[in-house]
């Protein structure tokens, strides 16, 4: 099987919550795409329920967009300790955890339903699993602590 770095990290000296670029790569055109861990709990400590990771993959998806040049895709763990995000080119882990920090103060402080985008049964594959209540308050807990822009030493 191939190896593939993100279980290559030690998943016990990383501190959440943190941005990390976990690689670039250079398409056969030349393009590069950067995949980021967005780790927003510290692993194996804590894990964001279902309902309220679902709503914020949801509003990630539309306000990374807005703060982003760039977004590919923002998807979460199977751990649900936090996120993919791919992106085209190279944003810096400065900018991202930028976008990040003010996704989830936007979250926490002013989301309402209607910014919840698709959560239709036609929009979602599973639109009766959402908590926005969830989603506020592991927002504004994650947002507090700050969001590293080092895996391992807290540089808020
Ligand atoms: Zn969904």
């Amino acid at each position: 099987m191939a190896d593939v770095e993100s279980f290559t990290l030690d998943h016990t000296a990383v501190r959440a919550p943190y941005v990390r670029r976990i690689a670039v790569e250079n398409g056969p055109a030349g393009d590069a795409i950067t995949n980021f861990d967005l780790r927003l709990t510290q692993p194996n400590e804590q894990e964001i329920p279902t309902a309220a990771l679902h709503s914020i993959e949801h509003m990630l998806a539309s306000l990374l967009r807005d703060r982003l040049t760039g977004v590919i895709d923002c998807s979460p763990f199977g751990c649900r300790t936090g996120f993919h995000l791919i992106t085209w080119g190279e944003p810096s882990v400065e900018d991202v955890a930028a976008a990040l920090a003010d996704a989830l103060r936007f979250i926490a402080e002013e989301a309402t339903w209607d910014d919840v985008p698709g959560v239709s049964a036609v929009e979602c594959g599973n639109y009766r699993d959402h908590s926005l209540h969830g989603a506020k308050e592991w927002a504004a807990a994650i947002a507090a602590e700050g969001i590293s822009r080092d895996a391992f030493t807290r540089t808020v």
